[in-house]
């Protein structure tokens, strides 16, 4: 039965039907219906009679065809034609498979390690010189490949010495990392560098960082208001606020503010002055967070600020404490775009591999604050595996776009948060007593193993484990604080 039709007498009028682009990409018998809950049971019970490891559940086709749309107006709009034409070019990757890429048993494209690898390797070496305009993003280039190597399962210790030597000019006399050579210092590239080097994770990565003059430089970017700018009077966001306590975690600064900081004039003493309060005025009527108090929620600041509230304690003391839960979760559960299953990242915005993480990396710190699982993790792997996949290698926004780091890294670390359960073991011993001191509440998280649930993705297709908030592999934030908690001072 159709879920469009089961639903006339619950609304005032027959719902519209599919606007013409979508008559266009599904012929009528596939036309997107929900199967009832009945169908659901029945279909599953019988997939689980003959279950096999070799046996898909359910087919691409039939899992597209399961799936609602959820229900449109009749109003065209500029929004509503874009997001027509999304799924047009979604569709055919969630039902088929155009690229000809191997399938794994549930009949999905398989992870494609081996390609993504070789992009990514790619994306260290030499750039052309129409890529001049992005000198200043070299850190994130850094970054974004080294982080997604790790998660293809690549060892980077090749780049080592490279890194290390690369980002040496790049750190400014007066603290914190710039873009490049001679370039002023920015939160932004500070967070790319002091990540890279934490991958690579050698003492001579570690010791590369002058902690003493990036603890200077962060405290001059605490605002009175609890909040901090990405760099001298810069923009005051949420992104700050998350880099900063990143920074300050992994690299075990002193949760003082220094003596000149600006803040200090204002009665702050501390980092972590009315930072939760100036969190928690940056979430919007939607329920969604924004970079900063007034502006609209967007999944990348919204996952800036669970990872800085999930620094400053326990998600579950934290989030409760700032954030009105329900409408947080009501907003996350609208960003999964269906049938696409990757996410959006702002209201009526279309789906976009990025945001599998932006988005997607949200769901394990919330669930660490203790709210049940409500999003579709497989469905997101579906996504990535069958629609983000680009044919020579590397990852993508979606159908039609080009490949690039970020959106390489991003759904690869999204990847992992559909792909690993997390627990968080706040009060409880920590292995090696690792973050013991201050802000030590996100060394506390624990894997409890692969997601299992009607999951559609092989064993060659499981990504390693991405660290939920410090996105570097699972591991290297513990070395690199149990390195930095041994040193005495600076
Ligand atoms: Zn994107």
């Amino acid at each position: 039965m159709s879920a469009l039709a089961g639903q006339d007498q619950e609304l005032p009028q027959p719902p519209p039907p599919p606007r013409p682009t979508l008559q266009e990409v599904t012929a009528a018998e596939d036309r997107i219906e929900e199967l009832s809950d009945s169908e659901w049971e029945s279909q599953d019970s019988e997939a689980q009679d003959s279950d096999t490891m070799a046996t898909p559940k359910i087919t691409p086709s039939e899992y597209v065809r399961s799936v609602t749309i959820p229900i449109q107006d009749k109003l065209a709009t500029g929004t509503t034609e874009v997001q027509d034409e999304t799924l047009e070019a979604v569709l055919p990757f969630l039902q088929g498979n155009p690229n000809d890429f191997e399938l794994n048993m549930f009949g999905l494209p398989t992870l494609r390690k081996e390609a993504h690898i070789k992009f990514l390797k790619h994306a260290l070496g030499r750039y052309p010189s129409n890529f001049a305009a992005m000198d200043a993003a070299r850190p994130w280039l850094l970054y974004w490949s080294l982080q997604g190597l790790t998660a293809l399962g690549h060892d980077v210790s090749e780049y080592g010495e490279r890194v290390v030597s690369t980002f040496a000019p790049f750190q400014h006399p007066t603290g914190g990392f710039g873009g490049g050579h001679g370039q002023l210092p920015h939160l932004a590239c500070s967070y790319a560098a002091t990540l890279s080097l934490i991958i690579v994770g050698t003492p001579s990565a570690y010791d590369s960082i002058n902690r003493r003059t990036m603890w200077h430089y962060l405290g001059r970017m605490k605002q009175p208001d609890g909040g901090f700018t990405m760099c001298p009077g810069g923009e005051e966001d949420t992104r700050g606020a998350f880099i900063a306590l990143v920074i300050i975690s992994l690299l075990n600064l002193p949760l003082d503010l220094p003596p000149d900081a600006p803040a200090r004039k204002t009665g702050l003493t501390t980092f972590l002055d009315h930072l939760g309060d100036w969190i928690g005025r940056c979430q919007t009527f939607e329920g969604g967070i924004s970079a900063a108090p007034g502006n609209e929620a967007h999944g990348a600041y919204a996952f800036c600020a669970l990872g800085c509230l999930s620094i400053m304690g326990a998600p579950a003391s934290t989030f409760n404490k700032y954030l009105d839960m329900p409408r947080l979760l009501h907003w996350m559960t609208a960003r999964q775009s269906a049938p696409e299953g990757g996410f959006h990242g702002r209201t009526n915005k279309l789906v976009d591999g990025c945001y599998s993480h932006w988005i997607g990396g949200c769901w394990p710190l919330v669930e660490a604050a203790g709210y049940t699982n409500i999003w579709n993790r497989n469905a997101l792997a579906r996504y990535i595996l069958a629609a983000a996949q680009f044919k020579k290698g590397g990852l993508v926004d979606k159908p039609g776009k080009r490949p690039d780091a970020y959106h390489t890294c991003y759904n690869l670390a999204g990847l992992s948060a559909a792909q690993w359960r997390f627990a968080y073991d706040g009060g409880v011993e920590v292995e090696g007593e690792v973050g013991k001191g201050d802000l030590g509440a996100a060394f506390c998280w624990r894997v409890e193993g692969e997601w299992e649930d009607q999951r559609v993705w092989g064993e060659g297709d499981t990504v390693r484990v991405v660290h939920p908030v410090f996105v570097v592999p699972w591991g290297k934030a513990e070395e690199a604080r149990r390195y930095f908690e041994e040193k005495e001072g600076f």
